[in-house]
């Protein structure tokens, strides 16, 4: 067995581990299950991989968002590491061929939702694998005070049952000490050997600033700090405005969020990541996978739904351990807006009932029916015809897919499907007369085998990267072969896919989420209670404040953030009142009408002053009500 250190040598190229990964490692290989908190990202999953690389057998990942999987999953490819993600679209006999393929493909790594370990059949296949580590990430999901709660999380801790001897590995970066008790709990996890990383950010001046004109302060924060820069908004078109905004003024500014194709997001990030350009302007859709070392500062223009999500957004900033600054800008209407964006939105039991029942009608499913049914899926339509608000709607749809109940992907993608229609020998004479489109159609062939008996769904960039042609080439190919009639193809674009992953049972559906809706829809009004508090409290140090929220004790200010300076800038202006205070008595007796008068300073500060100066002794008051030195 290669040791942990020659392992991350040779896949990640690092030559040390970060603070805690071989703790958490060691833990792992002495088989103990092991709960570790590691707020900063970056890091987290070497402390599953690494193990799981240097024991034989396989290691299963439980994963809440698709996105994340295929990301994890992109990453250990590119270091050659054999891993697999069963994310939803994929069809059962798919799914079926895969699963063999971890048991006799020397595959590492199978990622998969915690919905799907629901289904039986995936249950039993993955009991026949040699599982050697179950690593569960985004363990605060299985807490209903986390901020992303999955009901499905709870049936994890039944693989212990099948699996008595594999050890269990709970990561989050995120988790306050009532979401780390369930964690330990709710997951079973037995002597559970416990690791976290302070949330400390020393290099992090964390800044909450009201002002008027939040436009004006952003240019003034981006002139100061030319270095890298993520500006946080509130939804799609505020990223468009401030960032024409800001290349108007002569900044290099571009943006990303949820609703643009996977070219442009690349495109845009990729500029930003090359700095080419020096601030991105972005929706909370722009985190996953970022791992750039030097930006300066992460602006946030509007409040966000709770700390959770801002120490992590803020936390891009000085990832190399260099100052940096996390500006929060805050306008007193935001208050009402937050309220507004956040809360009058939840949607309550009643309308989550009404919504249900009218998806189904929309795709026109029966009582009892429409289990594993796939739609193309589009919000404003339907928000329109049943008059619904569109964010609430969207609540409530995002609330069944944590539940399961449905499964909604938001990805724009292009999808082709397509289908040989003409025999094989055909396609062989058709090849030998057009000689110039034969490396693209023997790709096809090869890679999807079963093209000629039913509609598949294509992969366009994949074709590409085997047949070492342009996707335009491969478009042009395949416009031509169905202009032929030798393939059947349709491309569709659309917002989202959804899945039923229940049969419809209206209310007797909905009245078994209902509690859940309930206590999350309390719990983000006392979440947003926090952020107001970390925005409003004006007399405890920012840092002290984002600490306490998760739980860490610590009795020191630490001296950067808004509230420290104003109050070094406020001991700076009082020492020199005070010694101006002092030169005055110099000359002459004076009562304090007569100093409030010659300091020009306002009145309280000038008692408040006069008060210390009599405390310690420097100056006495005489019977005539006048101060003097204390000579
Ligand atoms: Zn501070």
């Amino acid at each position: 067995m290669q040791d942990a250190l020659a392992i991350l040598q040779k896949y990640w190229k690092h030559d040390k581990f970060r603070s805690l990964q071989k703790e958490i490692i060691d833990s792992v290989l002495s088989g103990q299950d092991t709960f570790a908190l590691m707020p900063t990202g970056g890091g987290k999953s070497i402390c599953f991989q690494i193990p799981a690389i240097m024991n034989d057998g396989i290691c299963l990942v439980i994963s809440p968002l698709v996105a994340l999987m295929k990301d994890q999953v992109a990453n250990l490819q590119k270091r050659n590491i054999k891993a697999i993600a069963l994310t939803g679209g994929i069809r059962s006999e798919e799914m079926i061929d895969l699963l063999d393929n971890c048991q006799f493909g020397n595959y590492k790594f199978l990622y998969l939702s915690p919905e799907r370990l629901q289904s039986d059949w995936i249950l039993e296949r993955i009991k026949s694998l040699p599982i050697n580590l179950i690593t569960i990430d985004e363990a605060h999901c299985v807490s209903q005070w986390g901020h992303d709660f999955r009901p499905a999380y709870l049936k994890i801790s039944t693989l212990k049952k099948h699996f008595p001897k594999v050890p269990f590995l709970a990561l989050t970066a995120t988790a306050t000490p009532r979401v780390k008790e369930d964690i330990i709990t709710e997951l079973e996890l037995h002597n559970a050997q416990v690791f976290e990383k302070s949330f400390t950010r020393e290099n992090i001046a964390y800044m909450v600033f009201e002002v008027e004109d939040k436009f004006f302060r952003i240019e003034q924060i981006l002139k100061k700090n030319p270095e890298p820069s993520i500006i946080y908004v509130r939804n799609r078109k505020s990223c468009l405005e401030i960032s024409s905004q800001l290349n108007a003024l002569g900044f290099k500014a571009t943006y990303y969020h949820g609703g643009l194709s996977s070219k442009e997001k690349d495109k845009n990030m990729q500029m930003w990541m090359n700095e080419d350009i020096q601030v991105i302007v972005a929706t909370n859709a722009f985190g996953m996978g970022i791992d750039k070392a030097n930006v300066k500062t992460v602006i946030h223009i509007q409040l966000p739904e709770n700390l959770e999500n801002y120490y992590q957004e803020a936390g891009r900033a000085g990832r190399n351990g260099e100052k940096a600054y996390a500006v929060l800008l805050t306008s007193p209407s935001d208050i009402i807006q937050a309220e507004s964006q956040f809360i009058n939105i939840l949607p309550d039991k009643k309308f989550l009932n009404l919504m249900y029942v009218k998806l189904c009608n929309y795709f026109q499913i029966a009582y009892g029916e429409g289990i594993n049914e796939q739609y193309t899926f589009n919000l404003h339509h339907f928000c329109l015809k049943y008059e619904f608000p569109t964010l609430k709607t969207y609540n409530a749809m995002q609330f069944l897919d944590r539940q399961g109940i449905i499964s909604l992907s938001q990805e724009f993608s292009e999808k082709i499907t397509l289908q040989f229609l003409i025999p094989s020998k055909e396609v062989i004479r058709y090849m030998s007369l057009n000689p110039n489109d034969e490396e693209i159609i023997l790709a096809i062939l090869r890679t999807y085998p079963g093209i000629y008996e039913m509609q598949t769904a294509f992969n366009l960039q994949l074709i590409a990267k085997k047949s070492n042609h342009k996707e335009s080439e491969i478009q042009a190919v395949l416009h031509k072969l169905k202009g032929k009639e030798i393939i059947e193809y349709h491309s569709k674009n659309n917002d989202s896919t959804l899945i039923f992953n229940e049969v419809r049972e209206d209310e007797r559906t909905i009245s078994r989420v209902s509690k859940y809706l309930e206590n999350q829809n309390q719990l983000k009004k006392e979440q947003l209670q926090s952020v107001l508090n970390y925005i409003s409290e004006k007399k405890v140090c920012k840092n002290k404040l984002i600490l306490r929220y998760f739980g860490e004790k610590t009795e020191v200010d630490c001296g950067i953030c808004s509230f420290c300076i104003t109050k070094k800038n406020k001991k700076k202006n009082s020492t020199s009142l005070s010694n101006e205070i002092i030169n005055l008595l110099q000359s002459e007796d004076l009562n304090s009408r007569d100093i409030q008068n010659r300091t020009k300073n306002n009145p309280e500060e000038v008692l408040f002053i006069l008060k210390e100066l009599l405390e310690n002794n420097t100056i006495l008051v005489k019977s005539n009500n006048k101060y003097t030195l204390k000579s």
